[in-house]
């Protein structure tokens, strides 16, 4: 085996640390170790699920699955397990381990009861990730190794840099080396869909999957089609955390795609078939659109413009033209607040704060909304400026203070065999 032609980021080392103090020194193990990256949205928000598109951008924080096949000597496995057929996985973030046999899959698919017991309750989330990829893979017909799994990851939780895709990625990579797939992609948002009761669309896994470094993923989420599409040279991305908790998400979330179904259904009695939000072009919508009551009208608005505006973003990035590219981040931002309503006072501040900083070219929030992230585009160098304000802004206005995390594009996950020196 050759050495891996990457220079490992912070959680795969610390994951592949972490698997060889598990195995007591013991080298005789298969290993290898998965990495898969969160993501950043520049352009399209709430589009995903109405079969639109996104153009996400792949950020170098990760989740690492270090991954050693059978691990029937373990003092865990021992004492819980058949041997040789525990797949146990160690999360070193959350300082919790739980193991599945894997002759009791279908039990776990079948039985809410065995699913609750594996994943111990809703306090143990990790688990349900994890487990939920692993029968989503048996469901798909892989062959699930036995072993142990060790998980580190750096991507800030529940933030809107999506780290349960880069989770999802990770464990699908460490236990199948059958490589970064459209088809993985779809796999783990079902994992997320089924066994972690979350809606989500496609795109965080697929960035996680399939981006490349230095490029934009444009994808369209009807049918799966893509183009990485390069990022103008000089350009940088930084995400600021609000550091407000985005507790209202997942009501709120909920509400908004019950508030697109109601609006199809409306809307269909005017303009006929209509299988989602991608098939009404912003021309038959203005014609429409007083068929609406608000805050409908709205929240459709906000989504015809949205998938208009990453089109017209990949042809200012195909030009390389920044300026008009982060204009159209800004309009997408106004669109979330006031449209789409799903921004906060300390979002609104940060998009307005960093907008005053000379190299900025345009500034959003990211994610679903409701409290997380902003990510900022702007011209290399202009990092210390934008902190500066930024920070400044949010403590005199909310005495808090923001992280801010410069962030570099990243490729889409990959397995690479671990070494015994790391
Ligand atoms: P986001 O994807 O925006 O970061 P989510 O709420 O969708 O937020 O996912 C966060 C969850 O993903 C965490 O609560 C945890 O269960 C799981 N997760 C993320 N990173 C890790 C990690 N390094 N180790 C274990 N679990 C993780
Ligand atoms: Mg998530």
């Amino acid at each position: 085996m050759t050495s891996p032609a990457v220079v490992w980021p912070e959680p795969a080392g610390r994951a592949s640390r972490g698997l060889l103090e598990l195995l007591d020194e013991d080298m005789s193990r298969r290993r290898r170790i998965s990495i898969a990256p969160g993501r950043v949205n520049l352009l399209g928000g709430h589009t995903d699920y109405n079969d639109g598109f996104v153009l996400p951008v792949a950020v170098d924080r990760y989740v690492s699955c270090a991954f050693a096949e059978g691990v029937e000597h373990t003092e865990h496995t021992e004492r819980t397990g058949p041997k040789g057929k525990a797949l146990e996985f160690v999360s070193l973030d959350f300082g919790d381990r739980f193991m599945l046999d894997i002759t009791d899959i279908d039990r776990y698919r079948e039985s809410a009861d065995a699913f609750e017991r594996l994943t111990g309750g809703p306090k143990n989330r990790w688990r349900r990730y994890v487990a939920g990829v692993v029968i989503e893979m048996e469901a798909a017909g892989s062959s699930i190794p036995t072993g142990l799994g060790v998980i580190a990851g750096d991507v800030p939780l529940g933030s809107g840099l999506s780290s349960s895709a880069a989770l999802e990625a990770a464990v699908y990579l460490a236990l199948n080396n059958g490589g970064a797939t459209p088809e993985a992609a779809l796999l783990c948002q079902r994992a997320e869909n089924r066994w972690v009761g979350v809606p989500c669309g496609v795109m965080d896994q697929f960035t996680s999957f399939m981006a490349e470094a230095g490029k934009a993923l444009f994808l369209d989420c009807r049918d799966l089609t893509w183009r990485n599409i390069p990022l103008p040279a000089g350009t940088a991305v930084t995400v600021i955390d609000s550091g407000v908790q985005r507790e209202l998400a997942d009501g709120e979330y909920l509400k908004r795609r019950q508030e697109i179904e109601t609006s199809l259904t409306i809307l269909r009695k005017v303009t006929g078939p209509l299988e989602s939000l991608r098939d009404l072009s912003p021309e038959v919508f203005e014609e429409v659109e007083d068929i609406l009551p608000e805050p409908l009208r709205s929240r459709v608005q906000h989504v015809v413009d949205a998938n208009a505006r990453v089109r017209e973003g990949v042809t200012r990035l195909v030009l390389e033209e920044s300026e008009g590219f982060g204009e159209l981040m800004v309009d997408c931002h106004l669109s979330l607040a006031h449209l789409y309503e799903v921004s906060t006072s300390e979002l609104d501040l940060i998009v307005e704060r960093s907008l005053t900083v000379d190299g900025v070219f345009g500034a959003r929030l990211t994610g679903a909304g409701f409290g997380g992230c902003c990510v900022v585009f702007h011209r290399e160098g202009c990092e210390g400026p934008l902190r500066e304000r930024v920070e400044k802004g949010l403590e005199s206005e909310f005495g808090r203070r923001p992280t801010v995390h410069h962030l570099h594009s990243a490729d889409g996950a990959g397995v690479y065999p671990i070494e015994d020196q790391i």
